[in-house]
């Protein structure tokens, strides 16, 4: 990895050849040619406005692999970056996208709010649980969100409301309007032949900030409530290995962990990758796997699933980057 400066007024950290298997919880995989630290919001909107070429926004990388041959564009690291959090004047959470889920959970119980326990125990950023709409034990990231403030590839922030954007189970994409442009202006929250379907993700927008809306409550309660979640994800979810949380999406009215272990694949393994013995839809890594190893087995997995149970399995986790030659 090598730091170079920047020109002035930039005022980040930009690196080169970072390897990126340091930035995501599976510890594997490539290196990104470059990788940029932003200094603060501004920052991050100067350095957008110069940046040619892919960026790739990354938060904990706790759902993420990046395969072996690296990454080509820039990488914009926001954990330890966007890290500003407080509570405005109208009761609403402010958080930054770099800023730790389980911190937003911790600052919304200190300040005597509810509803934010279930962030407590999933291991990303804001940014992170905004594009995933990550959730847990009934409860989703957007159902909090009041507002988000989002940039795009030219460094123009925007303010949009969650009516414009078509939310899932981790699923969240900017609705697209008829004339091309991004984004809902009248705010309805169904697609309409004028606002139709949305087709992607925005290809050149990634969220900066949020506000969110908890309930006013037991501040102490909240704190009980995250502890007795986090004890019951350390007996069924094994922390102690390098994973990226669930690797597959539940189908419709089943468990991806439970087709896995009943199609026989608890511990199959793949040079340094292995599927969980503690928990099926967990992958591990058990000290060497490369980011082909950890693909592989998802392919294998998937394909198994397949054939045993005719459900295909839909990856949760988010691959990008080249494949090794
Ligand atoms: C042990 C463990 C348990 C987990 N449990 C859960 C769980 O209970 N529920 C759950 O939903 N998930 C869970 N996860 C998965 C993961 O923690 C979440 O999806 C989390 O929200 C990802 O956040 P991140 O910052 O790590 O995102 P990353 O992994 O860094 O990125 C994930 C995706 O989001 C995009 N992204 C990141 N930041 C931004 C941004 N600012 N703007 C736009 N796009 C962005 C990335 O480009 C990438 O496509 C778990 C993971 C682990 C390791």
């Amino acid at each position: 990895m090598t730091q170079t400066h920047l020109h002035a007024p930039l005022r980040g950290k930009l690196r080169l050849d970072e390897p990126m298997a340091a930035h995501v919880s599976w510890r594997a995989g490539g290196v990104a040619k470059r990788c940029y630290v932003p200094a603060d919001l501004a920052d991050l909107e100067l350095f957008l406005k110069t940046c040619d070429g892919a960026v790739h926004f990354v938060g904990l990388g706790s759902n993420l692999l990046v395969r072996d041959g690296g990454l080509r564009g820039t990488v914009i690291l926001l954990h330890g970056a966007l890290n500003h959090i407080k509570l405005t004047a109208e009761g609403l959470v402010y958080a930054e996208a770099g800023v730790s889920s389980p911190k937003v959970a911790s600052f919304a119980a200190r300040h005597d709010l509810e509803g934010a326990e279930f962030l407590s125990g999933i291991p990303g950023t804001v940014g992170g649980a905004l594009a995933m709409n990550a959730g847990c034990y009934g409860k989703e990231t957007w159902q909090c969100v009041r507002k988000v403030l989002t940039i795009d590839g030219r460094g123009t922030l925007r303010e949009r409301l969650p009516s414009e954007y078509e939310i899932g189970y981790r699923h969240v994409a900017l609705r697209v309007m008829s004339n091309g442009e991004w984004g809902m202006k009248n705010g309805a929250g169904t697609p309409s032949p004028h606002y139709p379907s949305p087709i992607t993700h925005h290809p050149e927008e990634w969220f900066v900030a949020a506000w969110f809306g908890f309930t006013p409550g037991d501040g102490k309660a909240a704190k009980k409530k995250a502890k007795e979640w986090l004890a019951k994800r350390m007996a069924t979810q094994p922390l102690t290995q390098p994973n990226a949380g669930s690797v597959f999406r539940n189908p419709p009215g089943d468990y991806a962990a439970r087709l896995i272990e009943a199609s026989g694949l608890k511990a199959l393994t793949i040079g340094g990758a292995q599927v969980s013995e503690k928990h099926a839809n967990f992958i591990v890594n058990l000290g060497n796997a490369t980011a082909a190893d950890i693909e592989s087995l998802i392919e294998t997995v998937q394909a198994k699933v397949k054939q045993a149970h005719g459900v295909e399995l839909v990856r949760e986790v988010r691959i990008i980057g080249d494949k090794n030659d």
